[in-house]
């Protein structure tokens, strides 16, 4: 059998297997779309939300309807949604900063968070750069499965940290109901503000979670594919009044700060975003099937259940992992003629080979993919702006695979 002929059988049967699934996503995706666009009716949504304001940006209709249709979505009391937050890292910053004062302690109960996050905690990085750490801001972590409890009886607990995703860390992610379970534990012993890194987790499960503020970047879930940068914050009416005063100054808060022309990109990214997470997560199901049926591990596998929409695929050797890349690469919209090659990071101590031919720079709701040049080589990706489309750029990577001969 040729490995076209018997990538298209494979492919045949990952689609009937893979077909109540697939029904289960479209419930999912149809449960968030109403509720969006009862958000929208709810709020009246018409043309005039979508111009923008320059300067101070004092009473953009846009932004401020945009901020309540967020809350409404999401079941928060109150959120914001700005362009100008530059990435996830940046609006976790915000939230962090805006909670935590000198003296206070930030515990992560979901063990040591995104990468990232690790200068701004203070966690790496040279002292005097303005990490938490450099303004007395202690930090402390246990592993997710810990029992955590016994650690919240010191009151200087002020933030308790939970990592929805298990990003590209060797853990399970956890569903919305799991995180609330959490924070319910959490406020039974302490006031401490619960902060949710909700990155790549958005409208995975029909709910979102119950913490005083949860976090995530628009280049992922909630942008849909169409909001062309930008960040939200969304939670408890006080911890999103705090987050606002540290996004502008104190006194400011939420009431400046101009939309130029970047409205309607995120009303309709919203739209879309319910959807558009079915059409990874069912690029990610078709994945985890074929990979698997070729011989390799992947986590997780696609009949157990999903809360974000990352896919690992355990190659086994570094010419898997290139010729994974690569072929993602080549079976994306954009830039699909140019060859991914491993390149030494700053922050890194192994080389990392990345795919990403997206519309949106580094946008990982697109298909996209990543890993580190060291065992098991790993391929971490996530995104499909379309099935069918995520589909085409999994065949490739599949080919591209079997062209080694495994
Ligand atoms: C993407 C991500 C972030 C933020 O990363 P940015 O690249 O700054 O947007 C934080 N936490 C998790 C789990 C993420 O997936």
């Amino acid at each position: 059998m040729t490995d076209n002929v018997k990538l298209n059988e494979i492919a045949l049967a990952a689609e009937a297997a893979l077909a109540e699934q697939f029904r289960l996503i479209d419930e999912t995706a149809f449960v968030n779309t109403k509720k969006v666009m009862d958000a929208f009716r709810e709020h009246k949504v018409s043309e005039a939300h979508f111009a923008g304001t320059s300067g101070y940006g004092y009473d953009d209709k846009g932004r401020d309807t945009l901020d309540k249709i967020y809350a409404d979505v999401f079941g928060t009391e109150a959120a914001f949604v700005r362009h100008n937050i530059v990435n996830g890292t940046h609006a976790l910053a915000i939230g962090l900063y805006a909670l935590l004062r000198p003296g206070d302690v930030m515990l992560s109960i979901t063990g040591k968070p995104y990468d990232t996050l690790d200068e701004v905690i203070g966690i790496s990085g040279e002292a005097g750069n303005g990490s938490l750490r450099d303004f007395g801001v202690e930090y402390r972590q246990c592993e997710l499965g810990e029992d955590f409890v016994p650690l919240l009886s010191d009151k200087r607990i002020k933030v308790v940290f939970i990592q929805r995703s298990k990003g590209y860390m060797n853990r399970r992610t956890l569903s919305s109901a799991e995180i609330n379970n959490m924070i319910a534990r959490v406020r039974a012993v302490s006031d401490a503000y619960v902060v949710v890194d909700n990155c790549y987790g958005e409208f995975t499960d029909t709910t979102e979670p119950n913490a005083d503020l949860i976090i995530g970047s628009l280049i992922k879930n909630p942008g849909g594919g169409m909001a062309e940068t930008g960040a939200y914050l969304a939670g408890s009416a006080k911890a999103c009044e705090l987050a606002g005063y540290r996004l502008t100054s104190v006194g400011v808060g939420l009431e400046c700060g101009a939309s130029l022309d970047t409205n309607k990109s995120m009303y309709k990214g919203f739209f879309y975003a319910p959807h558009t997470v079915a059409q990874a997560l069912k690029t990610a199901l078709f994945a985890a099937y074929i990979f698997e049926e070729l011989g390799y591990d992947v986590e997780p596998r696609w009949n157990e259940s999903r809360h974000d929409i990352i896919q690992a695929i355990k190659l086994g050797s570094p010419d898997a992992l290139c010729a994974f890349c690569r072929g993602i690469q080549a079976g994306s919209p954009v830039d699909a003629y140019v060859t991914p090659e491993p390149w030494e990071m700053p922050g890194y101590s192994d080389k990392v080979i990345m795919a990403a031919g997206t519309f949106t720079q580094g946008a990982s709701i697109e298909l996209s993919a990543d890993g580190p040049l060291r065992a098991p080589y790993t391929a971490f990706f996530q995104g499909g702006l379309t099935y069918e489309s995520g589909k085409i750029g999994i065949l490739s990577a599949s080919e591209a695979v079997m062209a080694l001969g495994k």
